[in-house]
């Protein structure tokens, strides 16, 4: 018996507790646990950096959720991201980014992994030629893609760069943090690893930071775990059991975000002060088609041009009331960013800088028509 996305979200690894019959897992918050003998922990459980029963449980929700062989929840998506580069890669090798890749992984890749040894080439990932044309067979360990980006909502095909990578002998990694497991399960696609910050809209509340990496083999997932126990940047039980308690809401909220996203990117394409609404979902959009084929719908998240320029952009920013000026993303709560000046305001003279008059919707799960017409009264 196989089970749907729903049912996996609210049982898989959360099965009630064993000694008391507890439904939802508990909050195993310990460092340490009694052993029977020298050597005989009762259930394999010795330390909490190396396994812990509520870590475990949102280990095996992720795992299942994804469609892979292993999870492992760490204390961040960056923690995550380092983890797997530091286990796949040795200083020499070379890996292939997103040209707009979240300002976080590339921070990790320009300023921390170079300077341990290891050499990246950005590409634009909507573009599988241009990704081809930048790995080098025998030194590529890694294509490493986003899909949607962020904030320019690219969309990578993952099938075909997972035969790129191959063809290569790479790994295709997707951060698959911007569409969720139920919009998008890249292993599905040929993906071997995925990653996720599930601070987004995995966790979904906005109260969590951490990450996950999803491995479509076990081998693989493995040398994983072993590194995340090495390495130590695990999610703590409280954390783990946030998330867990987010997940069981991930395929409802999903589609709230949709639905409401869908709504406001129809009313902002016709809007007079818009000048461009970036969205998979329409149809104009370049990756529309390829998004289609691989993604059950678009998801919450839009960026728009401001007609009138940057400092209409960073005035409606400042207008918006219901939308919370603020960076992040994947919550409830519909947040509002200026990407230029804020969360990409690192990316400036870099090949990732973004337009200096786009803004960023995280469109939350409020009523739609109220978020409408707080964009109505900011677009002025
Ligand atoms: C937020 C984010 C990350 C980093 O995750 P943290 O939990 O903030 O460390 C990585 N990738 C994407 C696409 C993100 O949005």
């Amino acid at each position: 018996m196989t089970y749907g996305f729903e049912t996996l979200a609210i049982h898989a690894g959360q099965e009630p507790e064993p000694r008391t019959g507890a439904v939802v897992t508990p909050i195993f918050q310990t460092s340490t646990y009694a052993q029977d003998a020298v050597g005989a922990p009762r259930l394999g459980y010795e330390y909490s950096r190396s396994g812990n029963p509520t870590r475990d449980a949102l280990q095996e929700a992720l795992a299942a959720l994804e469609g892979g062989r292993t999870g492992l929840a760490f204390a961040s998506g960056l923690a995550a991201e380092d983890t797997l580069l530091r286990t796949v890669c040795q200083p020499g090798d070379h890996v292939v980014i997103p040209d707009d890749a979240y300002g976080g992984t590339y921070r990790l890749f320009a300023k921390v992994a170079q300077r341990w040894g290891l050499d990246f080439t950005p590409a634009k990932v909507s573009d599988t030629d241009a990704v081809r044309a930048a790995v080098e067979p025998g030194r590529t360990k890694i294509v490493w893609i986003e899909t949607p980006t962020n904030p320019l909502l690219g969309i990578a095909d993952i099938a075909a760069l997972a035969q790129v990578a191959h063809d290569a002998g790479a790994l295709l990694v997707v951060d698959n943090t911007f569409a969720s497991p139920y919009l998008q399960q890249p292993i599905v696609h040929g993906a071997d690893v995925v990653v996720h910050s599930t601070t987004k809209y995995v966790g979904g509340h906005s109260d969590v930071v951490g990450g996950a990496l999803i491995a479509a083999d076990a081998g693989l997932g493995a040398e994983l775990a072993f590194h995340q126990n090495a390495m130590g940047a695990v999610n703590g039980p409280f954390d783990a059991w946030l998330t867990l308690r987010g997940i069981k809401t991930l395929g409802v909220r999903m589609d709230r975000h949709c639905d409401n996203a869908e709504r406001i990117a129809r009313y902002l394409d016709g809007h007079k002060a818009v000048a461009q609404v970036i969205y998979p979902g329409l149809p104009e959009h370049p990756g529309h088609e390829v998004a289609a084929k691989q993604m059950r719908r678009f998801g919450g998240m839009i960026s728009f041009r401001a007609a009138g320029g940057e400092q209409q952009a960073v005035d409606i920013c400042n207008r918006a009331k219901l939308f919370v000026l603020a960076e992040s993303l994947g919550g409830v709560e519909s947040l509002i960013e200026h990407p230029g000046r804020m969360t990409h305001a690192s990316a400036a003279g870099s090949p990732l800088e973004v337009p200096a008059d786009l803004v960023r919707l995280s469109v939350g799960i409020e009523t739609a028509d109220d978020l409408l017409a707080d964009l109505e009264q900011a677009l002025g």
